[in-house]
Protein backbone atom coordinates (compact mmCIF):
# COMPACT_ATOMS: atom_id res chain seq x y z
CA UNK A 1 0.00 0.00 0.00
CA UNK A 2 2.95 2.74 0.53
CA UNK A 3 4.86 2.89 -2.90
CA UNK A 4 8.44 4.64 -3.06
CA UNK A 5 9.84 7.63 -4.90
CA UNK A 6 6.71 8.17 -6.27
CA UNK A 7 7.09 10.61 -9.61
CA UNK A 8 4.58 14.17 -7.82
CA UNK A 9 4.73 15.80 -11.25
CA UNK A 10 1.18 14.68 -12.50
CA UNK A 11 -0.10 15.52 -8.97
CA UNK A 12 1.09 19.11 -8.80
CA UNK A 13 -0.55 22.00 -11.10
CA UNK A 14 2.81 23.61 -11.61
CA UNK A 15 3.81 20.31 -12.95
CA UNK A 16 7.15 20.34 -10.92
CA UNK A 17 9.20 17.27 -11.54
CA UNK A 18 9.77 15.79 -7.74
CA UNK A 19 9.50 12.85 -5.73
CA UNK A 20 7.81 11.49 -2.44
CA UNK A 21 10.31 9.16 -0.98
CA UNK A 22 6.82 7.63 0.30
CA UNK A 23 3.80 7.47 -1.28
CA UNK A 24 0.15 6.50 0.02
CA UNK A 25 -3.14 6.67 -2.13
CA UNK A 26 -6.09 6.32 0.65
CA UNK A 27 -9.76 5.66 -0.43
CA UNK A 28 -10.69 5.14 3.02
CA UNK A 29 -10.53 5.82 6.78
CA UNK A 30 -8.88 2.45 8.27
CA UNK A 31 -6.36 3.14 4.84
CA UNK A 32 -5.95 6.82 5.65
CA UNK A 33 -5.12 5.42 9.27
CA UNK A 34 -2.67 2.44 8.57
CA UNK A 35 -0.87 5.52 6.57
CA UNK A 36 -0.68 7.87 9.36
CA UNK A 37 0.75 4.43 11.72
CA UNK A 38 3.32 3.76 9.07
CA UNK A 39 4.68 7.70 9.19
CA UNK A 40 4.55 7.16 12.80
CA UNK A 41 7.04 4.57 12.99
CA UNK A 42 9.34 5.62 10.67
CA UNK A 43 9.40 9.31 12.41
CA UNK A 44 8.13 10.25 8.62
CA UNK A 45 6.63 14.12 7.95
CA UNK A 46 3.21 13.92 6.17
CA UNK A 47 2.08 15.96 3.20
CA UNK A 48 -1.75 15.26 2.53
CA UNK A 49 -2.54 15.85 -1.26
CA UNK A 50 -5.81 16.66 -2.56
CA UNK A 51 -4.98 18.45 -6.15
CA UNK A 52 -1.96 19.77 -5.78
CA UNK A 53 -2.92 23.02 -6.76
CA UNK A 54 -1.83 25.08 -4.21
CA UNK A 55 1.78 23.94 -3.26
CA UNK A 56 5.23 24.10 -4.79
CA UNK A 57 7.75 21.46 -4.27
CA UNK A 58 11.25 22.66 -4.29
CA UNK A 59 12.75 19.26 -4.48
CA UNK A 60 11.94 16.15 -3.56
CA UNK A 61 9.59 14.96 -0.53
CA UNK A 62 11.53 13.81 2.63
CA UNK A 63 8.53 11.90 4.15
CA UNK A 64 5.01 10.26 3.22
CA UNK A 65 2.77 11.89 0.83
CA UNK A 66 -1.37 11.09 1.44
CA UNK A 67 -2.91 11.28 -1.71
CA UNK A 68 -6.63 11.88 -0.26
CA UNK A 69 -9.19 10.06 -2.22
CA UNK A 70 -11.87 10.06 0.14
CA UNK A 71 -15.36 10.01 -1.62
CA UNK A 72 -18.76 10.93 -0.70
CA UNK A 73 -21.24 13.64 -0.48
CA UNK A 74 -24.60 13.74 1.12
CA UNK A 75 -27.09 16.82 0.85
CA UNK A 76 -29.93 16.84 3.62
CA UNK A 77 -32.62 19.38 3.69
CA UNK A 78 -32.97 20.51 6.93
CA UNK A 79 -35.78 22.94 6.34
CA UNK A 80 -34.11 26.15 7.00
CA UNK A 81 -30.93 25.27 4.89
CA UNK A 82 -29.24 22.53 2.63
CA UNK A 83 -26.61 20.50 4.75
CA UNK A 84 -23.80 19.54 2.34
CA UNK A 85 -21.40 16.98 3.84
CA UNK A 86 -18.46 16.14 1.69
CA UNK A 87 -15.48 14.06 1.63
CA UNK A 88 -11.87 15.36 1.57
CA UNK A 89 -10.83 13.86 -1.99
CA UNK A 90 -13.92 15.22 -3.69
CA UNK A 91 -13.70 17.86 -6.38
CA UNK A 92 -14.65 21.53 -5.27
CA UNK A 93 -15.77 22.52 -8.58
CA UNK A 94 -17.94 19.03 -9.14
CA UNK A 95 -19.81 19.40 -5.88
CA UNK A 96 -19.99 23.52 -6.67
CA UNK A 97 -21.83 22.59 -9.99
CA UNK A 98 -24.01 19.61 -8.28
CA UNK A 99 -25.52 22.22 -5.73
CA UNK A 100 -26.49 24.58 -8.22
CA UNK A 101 -27.55 22.37 -11.12
CA UNK A 102 -30.05 21.24 -7.76
CA UNK A 103 -31.10 24.88 -7.60
CA UNK A 104 -29.36 25.01 -4.48
CA UNK A 105 -27.29 28.71 -3.78
CA UNK A 106 -24.43 30.01 -1.77
CA UNK A 107 -21.57 28.15 -3.57
CA UNK A 108 -21.89 29.46 -7.12
CA UNK A 109 -19.02 31.92 -6.50
CA UNK A 110 -16.65 29.55 -5.80
CA UNK A 111 -17.34 27.46 -9.34
CA UNK A 112 -14.26 26.79 -10.86
CA UNK A 113 -11.82 26.70 -8.63
CA UNK A 114 -9.30 23.72 -8.73
CA UNK A 115 -8.53 21.06 -6.06
CA UNK A 116 -10.53 18.94 -3.26
CA UNK A 117 -12.48 19.33 -0.81
CA UNK A 118 -10.18 18.59 2.19
CA UNK A 119 -7.86 21.44 1.16
CA UNK A 120 -10.97 24.14 0.79
CA UNK A 121 -10.53 24.99 4.54
CA UNK A 122 -6.90 25.11 4.48
CA UNK A 123 -6.86 28.86 3.27
CA UNK A 124 -9.90 29.50 3.59
CA UNK A 125 -10.92 29.35 -0.24
CA UNK A 126 -12.22 32.79 -1.56
CA UNK A 127 -13.67 34.58 -4.89
CA UNK A 128 -15.91 36.71 -6.48
CA UNK A 129 -16.82 38.17 -2.80
CA UNK A 130 -17.81 34.92 -1.36
CA UNK A 131 -15.03 32.73 0.62
CA UNK A 132 -15.56 29.52 2.25
CA UNK A 133 -16.58 30.20 5.86
CA UNK A 134 -19.45 32.06 4.93
CA UNK A 135 -21.32 28.72 4.49
CA UNK A 136 -18.81 26.56 6.20
CA UNK A 137 -20.17 24.62 9.13
CA UNK A 138 -18.01 22.19 10.65
CA UNK A 139 -15.23 19.95 9.80
CA UNK A 140 -13.61 16.38 10.64
CA UNK A 141 -9.68 15.82 10.63
CA UNK A 142 -7.77 13.10 12.29
CA UNK A 143 -4.78 14.12 14.25
CA UNK A 144 -1.08 12.84 12.74
CA UNK A 145 0.30 12.11 16.00
CA UNK A 146 -2.52 10.04 17.57
CA UNK A 147 -4.64 9.16 15.16
CA UNK A 148 -7.57 10.54 16.66
CA UNK A 149 -10.53 11.88 14.74
CA UNK A 150 -11.48 15.32 16.11
CA UNK A 151 -14.32 17.80 15.16
CA UNK A 152 -13.50 21.33 13.96
CA UNK A 153 -16.35 24.09 14.24
CA UNK A 154 -16.13 27.46 12.44
CA UNK A 155 -14.71 28.96 15.16
CA UNK A 156 -12.16 26.77 15.90
CA UNK A 157 -11.16 26.90 12.48
CA UNK A 158 -10.02 31.01 12.80
CA UNK A 159 -10.51 31.94 9.53
CA UNK A 160 -8.98 34.84 8.28
CA UNK A 161 -8.68 35.92 4.79
CA UNK A 162 -6.77 33.21 2.65
CA UNK A 163 -5.92 31.54 6.51
CA UNK A 164 -6.81 29.16 9.27
CA UNK A 165 -5.84 27.47 12.14
CA UNK A 166 -4.28 25.01 9.82
CA UNK A 167 -2.02 27.57 9.00
CA UNK A 168 -1.06 28.61 12.12
CA UNK A 169 -1.12 26.93 15.44
CA UNK A 170 -2.11 23.15 14.24
CA UNK A 171 0.69 23.36 10.95
CA UNK A 172 1.02 19.92 9.81
CA UNK A 173 -1.07 18.29 12.74
CA UNK A 174 -4.12 17.34 10.78
CA UNK A 175 -5.42 15.74 8.07
CA UNK A 176 -9.15 16.71 7.14
CA UNK A 177 -11.35 13.76 6.20
CA UNK A 178 -15.03 15.82 5.80
CA UNK A 179 -16.25 19.16 5.79
CA UNK A 180 -20.13 19.94 6.41
CA UNK A 181 -21.34 23.00 4.72
CA UNK A 182 -24.56 24.91 5.64
CA UNK A 183 -26.52 26.47 2.56
CA UNK A 184 -29.39 28.40 3.26
CA UNK A 185 -33.38 28.05 1.91
CA UNK A 186 -33.27 31.97 2.05
CA UNK A 187 -30.63 32.24 -0.38
CA UNK A 188 -29.92 35.88 -1.65
CA UNK A 189 -26.97 36.21 -4.63
CA UNK A 190 -23.79 37.93 -4.20
CA UNK A 191 -23.04 39.61 -7.06
CA UNK A 192 -21.61 43.41 -5.86
CA UNK A 193 -18.33 41.78 -6.44
CA UNK A 194 -16.92 44.53 -9.80
CA UNK A 195 -16.15 41.90 -11.98
CA UNK A 196 -19.48 40.10 -11.76
CA UNK A 197 -21.47 43.66 -11.94
CA UNK A 198 -19.64 44.36 -15.03
CA UNK A 199 -19.89 40.49 -16.68
CA UNK A 200 -23.66 41.10 -16.01
CA UNK A 201 -24.52 44.79 -17.14
CA UNK A 202 -22.42 43.71 -20.32
CA UNK A 203 -24.79 40.73 -20.82
CA UNK A 204 -27.60 43.50 -20.47
CA UNK A 205 -28.74 41.13 -17.13
CA UNK A 206 -30.03 42.73 -14.41
CA UNK A 207 -27.25 41.65 -11.53
CA UNK A 208 -29.92 41.14 -8.61
CA UNK A 209 -32.22 38.69 -10.78
CA UNK A 210 -29.72 36.00 -11.30
CA UNK A 211 -30.03 32.30 -9.84
CA UNK A 212 -27.36 30.41 -8.28
CA UNK A 213 -27.22 28.57 -11.89
CA UNK A 214 -26.41 31.98 -13.55
CA UNK A 215 -24.26 33.34 -11.36
CA UNK A 216 -22.14 30.18 -11.55
CA UNK A 217 -21.71 30.19 -15.09
CA UNK A 218 -20.81 33.85 -15.17
CA UNK A 219 -17.82 33.10 -12.30
CA UNK A 220 -16.72 30.12 -14.78
CA UNK A 221 -17.20 32.48 -17.78
CA UNK A 222 -15.05 35.08 -15.89
CA UNK A 223 -12.34 32.97 -14.96
CA UNK A 224 -11.95 30.88 -17.95
CA UNK A 225 -11.29 34.34 -20.12
CA UNK A 226 -8.62 35.62 -17.39
CA UNK A 227 -6.90 32.74 -15.72
CA UNK A 228 -4.69 30.10 -17.85
CA UNK A 229 -5.64 26.50 -17.27
CA UNK A 230 -3.24 24.36 -15.70
CA UNK A 231 -3.49 22.06 -17.56
CA UNK A 232 -2.35 23.63 -20.96
CA UNK A 233 0.18 26.38 -18.54
CA UNK A 234 1.15 24.76 -15.80
CA UNK A 235 0.36 27.39 -12.81
CA UNK A 236 -0.35 27.78 -8.79
CA UNK A 237 -3.72 30.42 -9.50
CA UNK A 238 -3.04 34.11 -7.32
CA UNK A 239 0.99 33.55 -6.43
CA UNK A 240 0.82 36.20 -3.78
CA UNK A 241 -2.09 37.27 -1.64
CA UNK A 242 -3.53 40.51 -1.61
CA UNK A 243 -1.46 42.51 0.50
CA UNK A 244 -3.58 44.36 4.10
CA UNK A 245 -1.98 47.75 4.47
CA UNK A 246 -2.69 50.07 7.12
CA UNK A 247 -5.08 53.57 5.64
CA UNK A 248 -1.94 55.60 5.83
CA UNK A 249 0.28 53.22 3.99
CA UNK A 250 -2.84 53.13 1.40
CA UNK A 251 -3.45 56.75 0.89
CA UNK A 252 0.36 57.57 0.38
CA UNK A 253 0.18 55.24 -2.38
CA UNK A 254 -2.83 56.00 -3.58
CA UNK A 255 -1.46 59.70 -3.75
CA UNK A 256 1.51 58.80 -6.03
CA UNK A 257 -0.29 56.39 -7.63
CA UNK A 258 -4.44 57.45 -8.53
CA UNK A 259 -5.01 54.21 -10.46
CA UNK A 260 -3.72 51.78 -7.61
CA UNK A 261 -6.23 49.05 -7.49
CA UNK A 262 -7.64 48.67 -3.52
CA UNK A 263 -10.56 47.55 -1.28
CA UNK A 264 -11.55 48.92 2.10
CA UNK A 265 -10.78 45.65 4.32
CA UNK A 266 -12.00 46.65 8.12
CA UNK A 267 -9.75 48.74 9.31
CA UNK A 268 -6.90 48.24 6.41
CA UNK A 269 -6.86 48.65 3.10
CA UNK A 270 -6.49 45.41 0.71
CA UNK A 271 -4.24 45.91 -2.64
CA UNK A 272 -4.40 43.99 -5.22
CA UNK A 273 -0.96 42.00 -5.56
CA UNK A 274 -1.69 41.66 -9.17
CA UNK A 275 -1.90 45.89 -9.89
CA UNK A 276 1.33 45.98 -8.86
CA UNK A 277 3.32 43.68 -10.19
CA UNK A 278 1.89 44.66 -13.62
CA UNK A 279 2.66 48.05 -12.50
CA UNK A 280 6.04 47.37 -11.49
CA UNK A 281 6.74 45.62 -15.59
CA UNK A 282 6.30 41.82 -14.86
CA UNK A 283 3.23 40.37 -16.96
CA UNK A 284 4.49 38.08 -19.81
CA UNK A 285 7.86 38.28 -18.33
CA UNK A 286 9.45 34.83 -18.91
CA UNK A 287 13.13 33.87 -17.14
CA UNK A 288 13.69 30.78 -18.51
CA UNK A 289 11.22 28.10 -18.11
CA UNK A 290 9.30 30.59 -15.76
CA UNK A 291 7.23 33.52 -16.34
CA UNK A 292 4.23 36.00 -15.40
CA UNK A 293 1.26 35.38 -17.37
CA UNK A 294 0.40 37.77 -20.43
CA UNK A 295 -3.01 38.34 -19.13
CA UNK A 296 -3.29 37.95 -15.63
CA UNK A 297 0.33 39.44 -13.77
CA UNK A 298 -0.90 37.84 -10.04
CA UNK A 299 -0.16 34.31 -11.85
CA UNK A 300 3.02 32.67 -12.23
CA UNK A 301 3.67 29.95 -14.98
CA UNK A 302 5.56 26.95 -15.37
CA UNK A 303 5.62 26.47 -19.49
CA UNK A 304 9.00 24.81 -19.45
CA UNK A 305 8.17 22.46 -16.56
CA UNK A 306 11.22 23.49 -14.81
CA UNK A 307 12.09 22.85 -11.19
CA UNK A 308 10.32 24.45 -8.33
CA UNK A 309 14.03 26.38 -7.59
CA UNK A 310 13.06 28.55 -10.56
CA UNK A 311 9.52 29.19 -9.41
CA UNK A 312 10.49 30.30 -5.71
CA UNK A 313 13.50 32.22 -7.23
CA UNK A 314 11.11 33.89 -9.45
CA UNK A 315 8.71 34.85 -6.85
CA UNK A 316 11.24 36.34 -4.63
CA UNK A 317 12.73 38.71 -7.54
CA UNK A 318 8.95 39.81 -8.12
CA UNK A 319 8.67 40.34 -3.86
CA UNK A 320 12.14 42.26 -3.84
CA UNK A 321 11.09 44.34 -7.02
CA UNK A 322 7.54 45.44 -5.39
CA UNK A 323 8.81 45.60 -1.81
CA UNK A 324 11.77 48.39 -3.50
CA UNK A 325 9.27 50.51 -5.65
CA UNK A 326 5.65 50.39 -3.17
CA UNK A 327 7.39 49.43 -0.18
CA UNK A 328 4.60 46.73 0.34
CA UNK A 329 5.41 43.13 1.17
CA UNK A 330 3.90 40.21 -0.76
CA UNK A 331 3.56 36.60 0.74
CA UNK A 332 3.65 33.75 -1.96
CA UNK A 333 -0.08 31.50 -1.40
CA UNK A 334 0.92 28.23 -1.97
CA UNK A 335 2.86 26.62 -0.09
CA UNK A 336 6.57 25.23 -0.31
CA UNK A 337 7.71 21.53 0.33
CA UNK A 338 9.97 20.37 1.61
C1 LIG B 1 -5.93 28.15 -11.84
C2 LIG B 1 -6.08 28.24 -10.34
C3 LIG B 1 -7.02 29.10 -9.80
C4 LIG B 1 -7.19 29.19 -8.40
N1 LIG B 1 -8.12 30.05 -7.92
C5 LIG B 1 -8.31 30.16 -6.57
C6 LIG B 1 -9.30 31.05 -6.05
O1 LIG B 1 -10.03 31.72 -6.78
N2 LIG B 1 -9.42 31.12 -4.70
C7 LIG B 1 -8.67 30.37 -3.85
O2 LIG B 1 -8.86 30.49 -2.64
N3 LIG B 1 -7.72 29.52 -4.33
C8 LIG B 1 -7.53 29.39 -5.66
N4 LIG B 1 -6.57 28.54 -6.15
C9 LIG B 1 -5.73 27.78 -5.21
C10 LIG B 1 -6.23 26.33 -4.95
O3 LIG B 1 -7.07 25.89 -5.97
C11 LIG B 1 -6.98 26.21 -3.62
O4 LIG B 1 -6.16 26.61 -2.56
C12 LIG B 1 -7.44 24.77 -3.37
O5 LIG B 1 -8.24 24.71 -2.20
C13 LIG B 1 -6.28 23.79 -3.25
O6 LIG B 1 -6.82 22.49 -3.29
P1 LIG B 1 -5.91 21.23 -3.57
O7 LIG B 1 -6.74 20.02 -3.31
O8 LIG B 1 -5.32 21.33 -4.92
O9 LIG B 1 -4.80 21.40 -2.46
P2 LIG B 1 -3.27 20.92 -2.50
O10 LIG B 1 -2.50 21.81 -3.40
O11 LIG B 1 -3.21 19.47 -2.73
O12 LIG B 1 -2.86 21.24 -1.00
C14 LIG B 1 -2.77 22.58 -0.55
C15 LIG B 1 -2.41 22.58 0.92
O13 LIG B 1 -3.47 22.00 1.67
C16 LIG B 1 -3.03 20.84 2.36
N5 LIG B 1 -4.09 19.83 2.29
C17 LIG B 1 -4.69 19.37 1.16
N6 LIG B 1 -5.65 18.49 1.47
C18 LIG B 1 -5.63 18.36 2.82
C19 LIG B 1 -6.37 17.59 3.77
N7 LIG B 1 -7.35 16.76 3.38
N8 LIG B 1 -6.08 17.71 5.09
C20 LIG B 1 -5.09 18.54 5.50
N9 LIG B 1 -4.37 19.30 4.66
C21 LIG B 1 -4.63 19.21 3.34
C22 LIG B 1 -1.76 20.40 1.64
O14 LIG B 1 -0.92 19.63 2.49
C23 LIG B 1 -1.18 21.74 1.24
O15 LIG B 1 -0.51 22.34 2.31
C24 LIG B 1 -6.38 28.41 -7.54
C25 LIG B 1 -5.42 27.54 -8.09
C26 LIG B 1 -5.29 27.45 -9.47
C27 LIG B 1 -4.28 26.49 -10.06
Amino acid sequence: MIDTDVDLQPLNTLAIAAKANYFARVNSLEQLLEALEFSRRRQLPVLPLGGGSNIVLTGDFPGLVIHLQLQGVSMVDTGEDTLVTAAAGENWHQLVMRTVEQGIGGLENLALIPGCIGAAPIQNIGAYGVELRDIFWDLTAVHIASGEQQKFSASDCQFEYRNSVFKGSTLDQYVITQVRMRLPRRWVPRVDYPALQHYFSEHRLDAAEQGPDEIARAVIAIRSSKLPDPAEIPNAGSFFKNPLVSESCYFALKQRYPELVAFPAGERWKLAAGWLIERAGWRGRRINNVGVHHRQALVLVNPGRGPGAEVTRLAAEIATDIYQKFGVELEPEPRYYP
